[in-house]
């Protein structure tokens, strides 16, 4: 009986993973005997970016573990079903990442991943509802209709934009800033060395108006050099108010405005929603070998003589050995907060870096979500609605008209650290609506709309972080507020259910997002490219040898999918000895630490 069990029990570590099972040390543990665990690289956390590392990794013949806290991988990219049929998105809806090498190094279609084309992607209603703008690759007359209702000179200004978005050279514009990895120190920082302006003086239109004066400038600066349209302006900076720098952070300018075109370049929804993308990402590791571990929280980064050996499981980790062992590298996929002021040790690291990672500034990604089954698509008022009627689009923002109300929203939420409020006039709402495009999310007769606004970190609230959620409710009725003032059909008739979420449930939610925010940490000067998370931790090395960071917390932050990974991969490249096969090729603005050093550059 003893001998049929301890067949049984090494045939299914077998099944589950050969490296185990080649492996001689034995670990004794609550009187069974179980294998040790040895990997060339262990991954903590399975979140778009570590699961983007593990399948780079693996593809390069790495043996690779990845142990994520949660019951599923995925991090950020999760869709639920709250009511059967129906799907949701807690956190990620839609896809930045156009421009990525990600979709054809690691040939995401073989493992699941589409994406469906949204014949109008965007819309956006003035506060009159007598005017929409409208954006589509697919459909360029749906744009020419919106923008006659601006006038013929917005019509041009439009035409032009497409005309940027469209050329090659936009999709290297946004890898030089996106997908390249952070300068090495040493390098140059005049401006004709950077990556960003060598890419920029070759857009059309851009590179003729570019100056080295936007380098200092903020996203509303640029703004206003490209159009003279208020709308236009507007336009530009809620894109990067809401998914990157806050249009008034002084040198995040062009960042701010490469926003608005990574958000157009990438035109498309994931069929069945952003958990497929997370998928497609894992199957593609699992086909190179990866193994992955679900429901097991690292409670540790084991740290010896300076370097990472391993991690160690919390005891409810279903695995049999709570050690795993880590040969050449461990990889934290979690945030840098949670990576130095948990899972290592505080006796392996400085004090004055551990200040400064506690001093890392995490205001400006934190967003109220409020998702609802509704029959009926929003009904917006006057002619906008009229048009909107006609070409439903994925995404809605309103109104679009006012910078002043942009600038109301943005002082309260990350100035004064309160809500904002509708009352008073200082919301613009952001709604996704997938299921106009992909007939997956719900059955027919309904949508889900995904509703979000920025709110104050958790943290930093003027009240407290303990009184956060009991404003809750007033942000749903800001939200439905907002609805009724823009929209006919937007009562309790029509509305099927509600689903709130506020960045402080993220955090709970999933262990990456401390303070909810989207994009992990705070997007500005001081917190980007080689001072992402802090310098020290420029280009996902730490002070700890052999431990490397693969979070949005690194450069460039959150959204642009595999960004971080991909930029990783030419760090480990040059520092594990990896040796990819010819689908890899690295950034044409990577610069090596051997080149530095050699004074080859
Ligand atoms: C409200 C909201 C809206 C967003 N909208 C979009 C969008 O439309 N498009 C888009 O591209 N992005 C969007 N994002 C951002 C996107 O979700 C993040 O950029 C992305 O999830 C970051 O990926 P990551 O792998 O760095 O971290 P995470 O997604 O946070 O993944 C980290 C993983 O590590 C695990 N982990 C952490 N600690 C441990 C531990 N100790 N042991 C084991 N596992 C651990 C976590 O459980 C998690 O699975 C949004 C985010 C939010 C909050």
């Amino acid at each position: 009986m003893s001998c049929l069990i301890g067949a049984g029990l090494l045939h299914f570590a077998f099944h589950l993973d050969p490296h185990v099972a080649r492996s001689s040390v034995h670990y004794q543990e609550k009187g069974v005997q179980v294998k040790e665990q040895r990997y060339d690289v262990v991954i903590v956390g399975g979140g778009p970016n570590g699961l983007g590392i593990a399948a780079y990794l693996a593809k390069c013949g790495v043996k690779v573990c990845v142990v994520e806290s949660r019951l599923e991988i995925g991090g950020g990219c999760e869709t639920i079903e709250p009511i059967p049929g129906f799907r949701i998105e807690p956190h990620a809806a839609y896809n930045y990442a156009g421009a990525s090498p990600a979709w054809e190094q690691l040939e995401l279609w073989k493992y699941g991943l589409r994406i469906v084309p949204c014949e109008v992607w965007g819309t956006a209603v003035s506060s009159d509802c007598q005017r929409a703008t409208a954006a589509s690759r697919e459909n360029k007359e749906v744009v020419r209709e919106a923008m006659k209702m601006w006038g013929e000179d917005v019509a041009a200004q439009t035409e032009a934009i497409y005309s940027i978005l469209e050329s090659p050279e936009c999709t290297e514009f946004l890898r030089s800033i996106y997908w390249t990895p952070p300068l090495p120190e040493g390098y140059s920082r005049d401006p004709k060395d950077l990556p960003w302006v060598k890419a920029i003086k070759k857009v059309p239109l851009l590179g003729q108006v570019y100056d080295d004066s936007w380098l200092d400038m903020s996203t509303y600066d640029i703004s206003n050099l490209l159009t003279s349209q208020e709308a236009q302006k507007v336009g530009i900076c809620v894109a990067a108010y809401q998914s990157g720098p806050n249009h008034l952070s002084k040198g995040m300018g062009i960042v701010g405005t490469a926003i608005t075109f990574l958000i157009m370049h990438a035109c498309g929804v994931f069929l069945g929603g952003m958990h497929s993308y997370a998928h497609a990402v894992m199957r593609c590791a699992l086909a190179h070998g990866a193994t992955f571990l679900t429901n097991s929280r690292v409670e540790e980064i084991i740290v010896e003589s300076g370097e990472a050996k391993g991690v160690r499981l919390a005891d409810t980790s279903p695995a049999a050995n709570k050690v795993i062992w880590a040969d050449k590298a461990v990889i934290s996929n979690a945030h840098v907060k949670s990576t130095f002021l948990e899972l290592v040790d505080a006796k392996h690291l400085d004090a004055a870096f551990l200040q400064k990672v506690k001093d890392i500034n995490l205001n400006g990604g934190s967003l109220f979500k409020l998702d609802m089954i509704v029959k009926e698509l929003p009904r917006f008022k006057g002619k906008a609605g009229e048009f909107m009627d006609k070409h439903p689009a994925l995404g809605v923002v309103f109104p679009i008209d006012s910078m002043d109300v942009l600038n109301r929203h943005r002082n309260a939420a990350d100035a004064e650290c309160r809500f904002p409020s509708f009352d008073k006039d200082e919301i613009i709402m952001f709604t996704v609506r997938s299921s106009v495009y992909d007939p997956t999310r719900c059955p027919p007769g309904y949508h889900i709309l995904y509703n979000f606004f920025p709110v104050p970190v958790p943290e930093y609230f003027v009240d407290g972080k303990e009184n956060y959620n009991k404003h809750k409710d007033e942000m749903v009725d800001a939200m439905l507020s907002m609805y009724r003032k823009y929209c006919t059909n937007m009562g309790d008739d029509n509305i099927v259910a509600k689903f709130p979420l506020s960045p402080l449930d993220s955090s709970f939610r999933n262990l990456g997002f401390v303070g909810g925010n989207w994009e992990g940490i705070r997007v500005c000067q001081d917190q980007w490219g080689e001072n992402r998370p802090l310098p020290e931790c420029a280009r996902y090395r730490t002070p700890i040898d052999k431990l490397y960071l693969c979070n949005q917390t690194s450069h460039p932050g959150g959204l642009a999918l595999m960004a971080v990974p991909y930029n990783l991969m030419h760090i480990l490249i040059e520092d594990l000895d990896l040796k990819p096969g010819g689908w890899w090729y690295p950034s044409p603005y990577y610069v090596s630490d051997r080149e530095v050093h050699s004074g080859e550059i």
